[in-house]
């Protein structure tokens, strides 16, 4: 989170800087939403006031339940997609650490509902704040949205004044809720800038849906912006100009025409292939870690699954998915995707995910412990009901199998042995499978990279982790804010083990492809078709830019960048050339790759 100021908060135009959520570019007036000021009173009640307080509460709480199923039925179609959260907010409100906790504090204390809300809020901050899984971690807006609705209730409060402005706005705010999010009249809204969020929050994901630019984490924006001043987004960037000079709105005006522009270019195209100008073709996939967001990832022109992070059938639940509740949805998945090719990984738990389902013993380093397949390889029933689930699958469409933290050839070998005995489990049984199911692993190991020309022996394809694969070569925990500067795709190592992984690839004639963020940044395009990779795999937003870029690139050059980048001896060395390329050869595409240059650490 960075705070950047180019003059005092004088009155004059301050230029701040948080985390691009959202893309696009907005120049409008401001609106401050703070909520934050909503001040809780401990009061103390009278033993035969206890009833009367407790019902209190429980008609704020059904009240809370009516304001969201009204939310519920008027939720525009855009936001259909994002009804699960309404729908969470709706069990939240029946949640026993909530509404249970809050009750027994009023009994037991005699204290007043909003104080013993506040209480029960922070006993639930507490245990999430030690979950390590992020995006779980931050499901914590949606306990303290609801609980904010409900003292909003209590208090007489309303929600958000919004409906009073006729001109759009830009919200400021310190932090907003999905639901929040939701309720804002669209029409009216023109970007979003947060102090809190990440680019996971629900807040960010629905303003992404939504095409509203939004920049978050911009550490004490509400200080110094007041409703009514003007203000400039670039959510590409994730800059804002706080009472900007006419340069600046000159320059953001035209790059808000630029960009919307090149966006319904890019939208219009996103269903062509990618295809480079000298006739290089490259797959582009959808990384997929939802089921629902596989229609998105059709829209924007998505030529299969890349990636299926099957961790989500396993989180958030006390027990292991059957074998047939994985079958329907890898089916599910197969079916929506056909013909397209779906790309089904093994679970993946234990580094920085965990379930509740499958207790491990604590390990000192997770990322270095029992993990992906380590630990699918110990515990061989978790492993035979993936495989069965997916062989059974593979009589009614296209998919492949991947396999994560692969280390080296042996890991292959034994998953042969586990394969072959499913395949005569299912023979045996007289369950239909494809006999040629397509295997490959995951590259995001330092020795895999070492072992590539003999992996590639093994397996039909390979798959390069960069998330990973920067991770265990560099020696930086991905997870940890306080290493994140050094995390760097345009390292020379890191370019030379993509670049000797898809030798080897190549040479052995499987495919090579890429499914790690590196793959999703439109900036580093060139260097994937210069490493002629076959397929990349990304979140669906980058889709349509990945495969703009491709159709702008010409791989002979590409193929002499790479080159150039692997005489680089420093990440500065290797991103200079890469600007010097992009600047030469696509330099009507800046919009979309300078600013993962200027942010190498955003990953
Ligand atoms: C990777 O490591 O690059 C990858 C795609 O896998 P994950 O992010 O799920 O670990
Ligand atoms: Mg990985």
């Amino acid at each position: 989170m960075t705070e950047k100021m180019t003059e005092k908060d004088n009155g004059g135009m301050l230029h701040m800087k948080g985390i691009s959520a959202s893309p696009g570019v907005a120049i409008g007036r401001v609106f401050v939403l703070d909520r934050r000021n909503r001040r809780i009173f401990k009061t103390y009640i009278a033993e035969h006031e206890v009833e009367s307080e407790v019902q209190r509460l429980r008609t704020a709480v059904q009240k809370a339940g009516e304001q969201i199923q009204a939310m519920l039925r008027s939720m525009p179609d855009e936001l259909r997609e994002h009804i699960a959260i309404l729908e969470t907010h709706q069990l939240m409100l029946k949640d026993s650490m909530i509404l249970d906790k809050s009750i027994d504090m009023i009994q037991r204390k005699m204290v007043n509902a909003e104080w013993a809300l506040d209480h029960s809020l922070n006993h639930v901050r507490r245990l999430f704040g030690h979950i390590q899984d992020t995006y779980i971690r931050e499901r914590i807006h949606d306990v303290e949205d609801v609980v904010a609705r409900i003292q909003d209730i209590l208090s007489g409060t309303q929600g958000i004044p919004m409906e009073q402005h006729t001109n759009p706005v830009v919200v400021v705010a310190h932090d907003l809720s999905p639901a929040d999010t939701i309720q804002l009249n669209r029409k009216n809204v023109l970007a979003f800038v947060t102090e809190m969020g990440s680019r996971t929050s629900h807040t960010a994901i629905i303003a992404r849906s939504l095409g509203i630019p939004a920049v978050v984490a911009v550490a004490g924006v509400t200080k110094y912006v007041f409703t009514g001043e003007d203000i400039v987004v670039d959510g590409i960037t994730g800059d804002i100009f706080i009472r900007p000079d006419e340069d600046i709105i000159a320059h953001y005006t035209d790059k808000q025409a630029c960009y919307i522009q090149h966006r319904q270019a890019m939208l219009l195209q996103s269903h062509l292939p990618a295809v480079t100008a000298d006739g290089f073709s490259v797959s582009v996939q959808a990384n997929i870690e939802l089921a629902d967001e596989l229609d998105v990832a059709i829209a924007s022109g998505a030529e299969g699954v890349g990636l299926l992070r099957t961790e989500f059938l396993y989180v958030g639940r006390n027990d292991l998915p059957s074998e047939d509740e994985l079958f329907q949805a890898y089916f599910e998945c197969v079916k929506r995707m056909s013909p397209k090719p779906v790309t089904i990984r093994t679970l993946d738990v234990g580094g920085d995910k965990f379930l509740s389902s499958l207790p491990v013993s604590p390990q000192t380093n997770p990322a270095l412990g029992l993990r992906a397949i380590r630990l699918c390889l110990k515990e061989i029933d978790l492993f035979f009901t993936q495989l069965r689930a997916i062989y059974r699958v593979s009589a009614f469409g296209k998919l492949r199998i991947l396999f994560p933290l692969i280390s080296g050839c042996s890991e292959i070998q034994q998953i042969k042995v586990h394969l072959n005995s499913v395949k005569e489990q299912l023979r045996a049984e007289g369950i239909p499978f494809d006999e040629d199911v397509k295997l490959g692993v995951m590259i995001e190991v330092p020795t895999a990279v070492m072992m590539a020309d003999l992996l590639a022996k093994e397996v039909d394809f390979f798959s390069i982790g960069t998330n990973d694969l920067i991770q265990y070569s560099m020696a930086i925990d991905r997870v940890n804010e306080h290493v994140a500067h050094l995390y760097d795709p345009l390292h020379p190592g890191i370019l030379r083990m993509i670049h000797r992984s898809a030798e080897a690839g190549r040479l052995q004639g499987i495919q090579v492809g890429m499914c790690g963020e590196m793959a999703g940044e439109p900036a580093y395009t060139p260097i994937m078709v210069g490493m002629g990779l076959d397929e990349i795999s990304m979140n669906a937003d980058s889709i349509p830019k990945v495969k703009h870029i491709i159709r702008r690139c010409n791989a002979g050059l590409c193929r002499e960048l790479v080159n150039r980048l692997l005489t680089a001896c420093t990440s500065q060395e290797a991103r200079e050339i890469l600007e010097d390329f992009l600047g030469r050869y696509l330099p009507d595409e800046r919009q979309l790759t300078h600013p993962y240059l200027c942010d190498a650490a955003r990953h």
